[in-house]
């Protein structure tokens, strides 16, 4: 950003949403290209420090309000330890004024996770897990190179509720080599059996640069069939309606009152503050808004605080309306359609993808399912 940028974000909206990203893992999986780095969890204590220090650079230099969502997602912050996590948990109740009700995530891997960890997370404040399952068939495990098994999964989900997590929600990941739409039900069956408040679905992307991409493209790993990626979405929409879960985006399902409200600050253009190595911030003054991210390498990172912006752009009134309305029919509600996407719209709504009911704009469920449609007639 500009120096003209700089000083007009200042005029931008409060913030009240948080996400400190922690981006230590012990094993990068195949297909991963999260900003997540194995064999750094040396650099674990300086990298609080550095959070610590642009936590309260961010402070200063922006406008914060009474914090409605935090948000620890990585790479797997439950690799914390359970002294590190404690402290990162009060420095940032002792920053910021989090409210008393407010919706505290954290990510946890569930072969890292133990009684020691979620007591730290309970007593900091944490009443939301988000549990990085991914799936509970060996074969698909092994495609995606997740060092967890099903019992694990199983463990950790027990364990947190056991000991109060009244909030949990799971990760599950389809359209993987080998899956079949039996072992994908069977995957959905026991991810309902445990009875989770939330369950998020997302479609296996082969990424450029990652192991997995790579594999398949040196034919070491099977195309995924298309009509069968179909099956599975669908698997999903069937079972999990049926156990009572809503389809509130484009892949999360709750139930009622378990929506998360740390995503839903992304999908309404809502301005979050993101800390960490890589973490991406989006602030708006209600037309223009700015993007801004970190230097994404850790020990960069740590070099860097509390200065760590690495770049930035700004996202003039035209952009953000067609971002925040691209964003918004991501969401079974949708939203008040800003002004000027008429033809859009119209268009959108002929193909069946969208709808409007009482001045709302919200997308079928052709429309969730085919979202980049959306998306690359919008912006
Ligand atoms: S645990 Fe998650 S963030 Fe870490 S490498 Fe695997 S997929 Fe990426």
């Amino acid at each position: 950003m500009g120096s003209a940028t700089r000083s007009k974000v200042f005029d931008v909206q409060p913030f009240r949403h948080l996400y400190v990203h922690v981006p230590f893992c012990r094993h990068k999986c195949g297909y991963c290209d999260f900003n997540a780095y194995a064999g750094m969890d040396r650099l674990m204590p300086d990298y609080v420090d550095a959070l610590e220090l642009e936590l309260v650079f961010a402070r200063e230099r922006y406008p914060f309000q009474q914090l409605e969502t935090v948000y620890f997602g990585g790479g797997t912050p439950s690799l914390l330890p359970p002294t590190l996590a404690a402290r990162l948990l009060a420095f940032i109740r002792g920053t910021f004024n989090v409210a008393p009700d407010a919706e505290v995530t954290l990510e946890a891997n569930p072969a890292s996770t133990d009684e020691a960890k979620i007591a730290s997370w309970l007593d900091g404040g944490v009443n939301r897990l988000s549990l990085g399952v991914q799936g509970f068939d060996p074969k698909a495990l092994a495609v995606l190179e997740r060092r967890t098994d099903a019992s694990q999964a199983t463990r950790a989900f027990a364990l947190a509720r056991a000991m109060g997590v009244r909030n949990i929600s799971i990760d599950l990941i389809y359209a993987v080599p080998y899956q079949s739409k039996a072992t994908w039900l069977d995957t959905l069956g026991r991810a309902v059996a445990l009875d989770p408040d939330h369950v998020s679905t997302y479609c296996l992307s082969f990424e450029e640069g990652t192991l997995l991409y790579r594999r398949r493209a040196e034919g070491r790993v099977p195309e995924v069939d298309a009509d069968l990626q179909w099956d599975q979405l669908d698997a999903a929409c069937v079972e999990l309606a049926a156990a009572g879960f809503r389809r509130y985006e484009v892949s999360n399902w709750a139930r009622a009152g378990f929506e998360s409200r740390h995503n839903q600050a992304y999908w309404r253009c809502r301005p979050v503050y993101g800390a960490g190595a890589g973490a991406h911030s989006y602030a708006t003054d209600g037309a223009t808004a700015w993007r801004w991210w970190n230097v994404a390498r850790p020990r960069e990172y740590i070099a860097a605080a509390p200065t760590t912006k690495a770049d930035g752009e700004e996202l003039e009134p035209r952009k953000a309306a067609a971002e925040s309305l691209m964003l918004g029919l991501r969401t079974t509600d949708g939203m008040v359609a800003p002004s000027g996407f008429d033809g859009e719209l119209v268009k959108l709504e002929r193909a069946g993808l969208i709808q409007r009911v009482s001045g709302r704009v919200s997308p079928t469920r052709r429309g969730l399912d085919l979202h980049n449609q959306i998306a690359l007639a919008v912006l």
